[in-house]
């Protein structure tokens, strides 16, 4: 089931430009290279990572955190 109100996608998705999460997600849905922000509930650390990506290393507070917007949305 897609979860498309999660906070920190919210956030991904400003972030990177966009009002509508559902934009953000049909730009990147094909992508080979993911917004990814870090799932840490006091860093919003974002960088560009592996569209599956589920526990990415955050250069920002060390922790292995980082999750692509699609794995946030349920879409993989
Ligand atoms: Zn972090």
């Amino acid at each position: 089931m897609f979860n498309l109100i999660h906070p920190k996608l919210v956030t991904l998705a400003e972030t990177e430009g966009y009002t509508e999460i559902v934009d953000f997600l049909e730009d990147y849905a094909q992508g080979g290279v993911v917004p990814a922000i870090c799932m840490a509930p006091d860093c919003d650390h974002t960088a560009d990572l592996e569209p599956d990506q589920r526990a990415g290393f955050c250069e920002a507070c060390g922790r292995p955190s980082m999750k692509s917007g699609l794995v946030i949305a349920g879409m993989i």
